[in-house]
């Protein structure tokens, strides 16, 4: 019996559960139930347990548990993939599940470190100014909601589909209870089992529930979040929950998708994107024995060349030997159960309605190894859709199946794109930018990703279905019109954004960032002198001033090369209805102010890394004097380096106080200073 992990013990129902079949063998794997299980005492333990402690740890310690976790899967993925190959999975199946998966929480926590502050948190855009002195701003924040998030998963990805999930609501300070489909869940309860012996992840904030779920979403409120893929009836059966639909329940869903491939009006047989665009048809159907939700299923191709497309398809998917997913040369396995199969069959049969079959048997199949009556076996399947078919559009055949639909003009194959009434990725093959602007806007409001394929991009493209963890997830109408994914949108997601309106001091306070027109610490340490553990945000140092002459911005422009009339000629920079004379270049503004605020002597600051939001706002002219403020504005030690990254606001003024350049100066500054020497 699988075990269920619950409140910190694991779980073994008593009853006699239901049995689990090996895909290719029909023999017993284990068994699942969830009777017994408290799963009112799960959603309480999460919130009381696993959140506090979660929401203790600063975004990049969350991240470094993170990356502790997906390495140490990493060492046991011999023990998954043996596992894997019993839900009908080949080794390259299984890699996409295991390796994608394990990949996507290394993604997810490097961006969580690069790109989400060292604290708990995140800043959403620049404070609004919402008062004339500047003492009443706003700014819209981030933070952690104090809930549970229910991660219910599909069959066809018991550890990706899981990983995709519990990475970026973990980084969000969430506690995840992870629901998978039982048909696969013996892979899934292996991997948390190990993420459970490592003791990397907090108490509490990985819970795992094998078998019904009945009850759990009652048990949810207005802190509490669903995300759910699987198919659009569970989906809608979701919707109606009272706790979605009274109690507050964020839920988000990706369900079924039609996707479609289109090969562009500009391809012709000899070249190279006709290839590409049968591979990646041929390879869509077959990776997980087209179980997956991003795979092919429509192939949208200009009527002329519809012939040429069958014949290549067909001969491509003749090579494909079906079998046993660990035997040698087998390049497909099994669907994940008998019930899938019947199901793909009464879909083909639906297809038939408007649709034949031109290439392969729902009913029959070579297969190597194996039995292809009790074992989950089928042979791809390419059917060509009769003119103005709709079963195409509106059937998902969730197996090795595809329809070729032709197509007269490019608004029709959008037309016809757009039948499958929204999709989770979609794919244009074509070496014409104008066809691929014209697909891509008609396409892209219908779909959550797009890949545009062509000789340029074939050597580096990642494929149609496989969805990136720095590439949103998801898609709009019938794709369930959720969004996961996308980088540090993933985590966001997750999190509540308020507008916060107050003082900058208050703002500064809450934020742990300072905000322009908070307090400036000024002493006489030049803030260059201290060390990442002596600075404090607010930390000012205001410069001497500097007269820039006519011999200064003389000599950039002739050191550098920067010639520009506005700066050398001083007839035609009176032509210029900006500056109506010479003006210094910004660059040199910039570069003065740095002369002004640096302390020269070696010191804890490393390095200067970067310059961000530089605007320059008002022209400088010889004779302007120009004076700097350098304030400390975010903080950010590195993990597991020995300095951490700080950032400046730099304001630059002339002699009226008016504001010639603003930027963030980006620096490394040491931990300590002086270094311990190193032994
Ligand atoms: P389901 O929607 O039946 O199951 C998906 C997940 O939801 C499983 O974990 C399932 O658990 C769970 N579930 C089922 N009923 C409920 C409920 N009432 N409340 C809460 N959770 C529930 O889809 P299947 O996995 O059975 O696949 C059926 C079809 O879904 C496929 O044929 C395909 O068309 C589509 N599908 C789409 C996918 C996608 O990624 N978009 C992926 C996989 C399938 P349990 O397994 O224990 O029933």
């Amino acid at each position: 019996m699988l075990a269920s992990y619950s409140c910190g013990t694991w779980f073994r129902a008593t009853d006699e559960g239901e049995p689990l079949l090996d895909a290719s063998t029909g023999e017993e794997v284990a068994r699942i139930s969830s009777t017994g299980l408290d799963l009112a005492a799960m959603t309480t333990y999460a919130r009381e347990v696993g959140g506090p402690a979660l929401r203790a740890l600063t975004f990049h310690e969350r991240a470094a548990a993170l990356k502790a976790m997906a390495k140490m899967l990493g060492e046991h993925k011999d023990d998954f993939y043996a596992l894997s190959a019993r839900t009908g999975a080949t080794q390259r199946d299984s890699m996409v599940d295991i390796d994608g998966g394990i990949g996507t929480v290394f993604s997810i926590a490097s961006k969580g470190t690069r790109e989400l502050p060292n604290d708990v948190v995140v800043l959403d855009g620049q404070p609004e100014r919402l008062g004339r002195e500047g003492s009443f701003l706003g700014q819209h924040v981030y933070t952690s909601r104090p809930g549970v998030a229910v991660q219910i998963n599909a069959f066809n990805f018991p550890v990706w589909g899981m990983l995709e999930k519990l990475a970026p609501a973990f980084l969000a300070g969430l506690p995840t209870i992870v629901k998978p489909a039982s048909q696969t869940a013996y892979v899934t309860e292996a991997v948390v089992r190990r993420i459970v012996d490592s003791g990397l992840l907090p108490e509490g904030t990985l819970q795992l529930l094998c078998g019904s779920p009945a009850g759990l979403i009652d048990e949810l409120g207005a802190q509490d979040s669903v995300a759910f893929t699987g198919s659009a009836a569970t989906g809608a059966h979701l919707r109606q929950h009272p706790s979605v639909l009274h109690g507050g329940v964020q839920l988000g869903v990706e369900a079924d998708s039609l996707n479609c491939s289109i090969l562009g009006t500009d391809v012709g047989l000899d070249d190279p994107e006709f290839e590409l665009f049968v591979k990646g048809v041929v390879t869509e159907m077959t990776v997980k024995a087209g179980q997956k939700c991003t795979a092919i299923r429509r192939v949208i191709v200009p009527a002329a060349m519809a012939d040429d497309v069958v014949a290549a398809v067909s001969a491509r998917l003749a090579k494909v030997t079906v079998g046993h997913p660990t035997s040698e040369g087998v390049r497909m396995g099994a669907l994940a159960s008998l019930a899938q199969r019947d199901e793909v069959r009464k879909a083909v049969q639906a297809l038939r309605a408007s649709s034949e079959i031109v290439f392969g048997n729902p009913d029959v199949v070579d297969v190597v190894n194996a039995d292809a009556e009790t074992g989950a076996f089928m042979s791809p399947v390419l059917l060509k859709a009769h003119p103005g078919a709709s079963e195409p559009h509106d059937i998902e055949p969730f197996g090795p199946v595809a329809t070729v639909i032709t197509y007269d003009s490019l608004d029709d194959a959008i037309r016809l794109a757009a039948r499958g009434q929204g999709s989770l990725a979609g794919s244009i093959v074509t070496h014409d930018p104008s066809v691929a602007r014209t697909l891509a806007l008609g396409l892209a409001p219908w779909h959550g990703r797009l890949l545009v394929l062509d000789r340029t991009s074939a050597a580096e493209s990642t494929g149609h279905g496989s969805p990136l963890p720095v590439l949103v997830h998801g898609g709009p109408g019938r794709a369930g019109g959720g969004e996961e994914l996308g980088g540090v949108r993933a985590v966001l997601h997750h999190m509540q954004r308020s507008a916060i309106q107050g003082s900058p001091d208050m703002l500064s306070a809450i934020s742990g960032q300072w905000i322009t027109g908070s307090s400036r610490t000024e002493t006489d340490v030049h803030p260059f002198r201290k060390s990442l553990a002596e600075l404090a945000v607010g930390d000012t140092i205001s410069s001497a001033t500097r007269t820039v002459t006519l011999d200064d911005i003389d000599h950039f422009a002739e050191f550098t090369g920067d010639t520009f009339y506005a700066h050398t000629d001083e007839a035609a920079a009176q032509q210029n209805p900006l500056f109506g004379g010479i003006v210094a270049h910004g660059y040199l503004v910039v570069s003065l102010a740095a002369g002004l605020f640096v302390d020269p002597d070696p010191g804890p600051v490393l390095a200067n890394f970067g310059v961000d939001r530089l605007r320059f706002l008002t022209p400088v002219k010889a004779g302007d004097s120009i004076q700097v403020t350098l304030t400390v504005k975010q903080i950010t030690p590195r993990t597991n380096a020995d300095y951490g990254e700080v950032r400046w606001d730099a304001t630059v003024v002339n002699g009226s106080g008016d504001p010639v350049a603003t930027y963030d100066v980006l620096t490394l500054v040491a931990k300590q200073w002086p270094q311990e020497p190193s032994a």
